[in-house]
């Protein structure tokens, strides 16, 4: 009961947002720069952001987060961060020695309007940038946008400072996987790799935040797109950006910089979300989709075959991020359950608003939507009328126990269970692994509200 003072009457709220459904811009550009290989983050701002920063990331995913901080005190408050910033390039190469540093600013230093480029400039002619090596950025201030902003501002960096054409085109596809888990990341390579097409995922978390525990500490773990990989994407021969929000920016400059096409696409979930990213990979690299694929496909319709009494007309509640609730929404509609409320914290636009409700136009009762909105609205739409089902990250577990409702931890943070960074939700395989996750949740339920007399073995 602990969010039992939710009323379930709703004022309008148009100053004040309740239990949010994000985190902050720096958050998802740390998250970002970590999937490049050698990379050390870098949080131009205090102490307090960097921790908050860095603390949420190693929770979610339960690994160290390694990352530095241009430490502001009053003095840099006042009078701006770059003598901080200059010192904290000159340590961090002679003694963490990464092959690049990503600065991403705060609200601090972006309300004193420190000008990033320009002290970067300022650190490379006083020869604190060691030959051979980098400092990029990507302005993030949290009072506007998200953690999933954060994401796509840095993506899209490393397209400013690194895409070049070398002239002609190779045969890679880019792929831009979204605000994503690492296994996420991991699927997504893997079914390109499957029909046997060279790509360069960029940023790639896989085997950075789901490493190996090996005894050994290392600063920089195995995985993360290289540099060279990074000057390549200017040749190669298409971008497939999944999820219009996190991936769009980076895809359209790599497009407007090198001339790469780009196609932006849902997060691939489900069976429709993930034929639209196989049948698009097929059609730009001329390749056939082999039967192990289709063999995985067939799997997911058989699953969807099984459970579907199950699903059919049950409500559910969305929060997350906007790429994710659209390939959500999308793939639940397909099951026949109900998206019947979703919010997020987002602000992802009109357009955006306008996709989500067309999935949900032919819904059989009442759709709530609200973007940005908040978890404290969610849970007012609850108390009105219930859901059968919650989606979302940890903080909708107050919602879950306060309403006795089952909830499938899903998206960022999820700060109260592991294994998440190593089960991907998608593609054909992580789709039979969502679903698997919800009718568990549903007939977890059904079990424990189960009397003696209707206690089922076979369900
Ligand atoms: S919202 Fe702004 S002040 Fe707060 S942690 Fe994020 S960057 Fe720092």
């Amino acid at each position: 009961m602990l969010l039992r003072h939710t009323p379930k009457e709703i004022t309008e709220r148009s100053a004040l947002t309740i239990n949010p459904a994000k985190t902050c811009q720096p958050i998802g550009a740390m998250y970002a720069a970590l999937g490049i290989h050698g990379c050390l983050p870098h949080s131009h701002g205090s102490q307090g952001c960097y921790a908050y920063h860095r603390s949420a990331l190693t929770r979610h995913y339960k690994e160290p987060v390694m990352a530095a901080t241009s430490a502001f005190t009053e003095g840099a408050s006042v009078f701006g961060g770059q003598a901080n910033l200059l010192q904290a390039i000159d340590n961090i190469f002679s003694v963490y020695h990464p092959d690049i540093i990503a600065v991403h600013t705060t609200c601090l230093s972006e309300t004193i309007g420190d000008d990033i480029p320009q002290i970067i400039n300022k650190a490379r002619g006083e020869g604190k940038i060691p030959e051979g090596k980098y400092v990029i950025h990507a302005n993030t201030p949290s009072y506007v946008g998200s953690h999933v902003t954060g994401f796509a501002t840095m993506t899209r960096a490393m397209v400013d400072y690194f895409a070049e054409s070398n002239g002609h085109k190779n045969k890679t596809i880019n792929l831009i996987p979204g605000y994503s888990e690492p296994a996420d990341m991991e699927e997504i390579r893997r079914i390109a790799s499957l029909m046997g097409i060279k790509t360069i995922m960029f940023p790639d978390t896989s085997n950075v935040l789901n490493g190996p525990l090996t005894g050994k500490f290392r600063m920089y773990p195995e995985g993360g797109v290289t540099i060279p990989e990074l000057k390549l994407t200017g040749s190669s021969m298409g971008t497939l950006a999944l999820g219009k929000l996190a991936s769009g920016p980076a895809a359209r400059a790599l497009d407007a910089k090198c001339k790469v096409p780009c196609q932006l696409l849902d997060l691939p979930m489900g069976l429709e979300g993930t034929d639209a990213f196989v049948d698009n990979l097929r059609r730009i690299a001329g390749v056939n989709v082999p039967d192990a694929l289709t063999l995985e496909r067939g799997q997911l319709v058989d699953v969807i075959s099984d459970m579907h009494q199950y699903f059919y007309g049950r409500r559910v509640a969305l929060a997350g991020d906007p790429d994710q609730l659209l390939a959500i929404a999308k793939f639940l509609v397909s099951i026949d359950m109900i998206p019947v409320y979703m919010v997020t914290g987002t602000p992802a636009g009109k357009k955006f608003e306008k996709e989500l409700r067309e999935v949900v136009k032919d819904a059989p009762c009442e759709v709530k939507i609200k973007i940005p909105g908040d978890l404290f609205l969610l849970h007012q739409w609850i108390k009105q009328e219930p859901v059968d089902l919650l989606i979302g990250n940890t903080y909708l577990k107050y919602v879950a126990k306060d309403e006795d409702t089952p909830l499938v931890r899903y998206g960022f943070p999820i700060f109260d269970r592991i294994g998440h960074s190593y089960f991907s939700t998608m593609g054909y395989k992580g789709g039979i692994r969502f679903l698997e996750k919800i009718l568990d949740a549903l007939l977890d339920r059904k079990d424990r509200d189960a009397t003696d007399i209707n206690m089922e073995l076979v369900m």
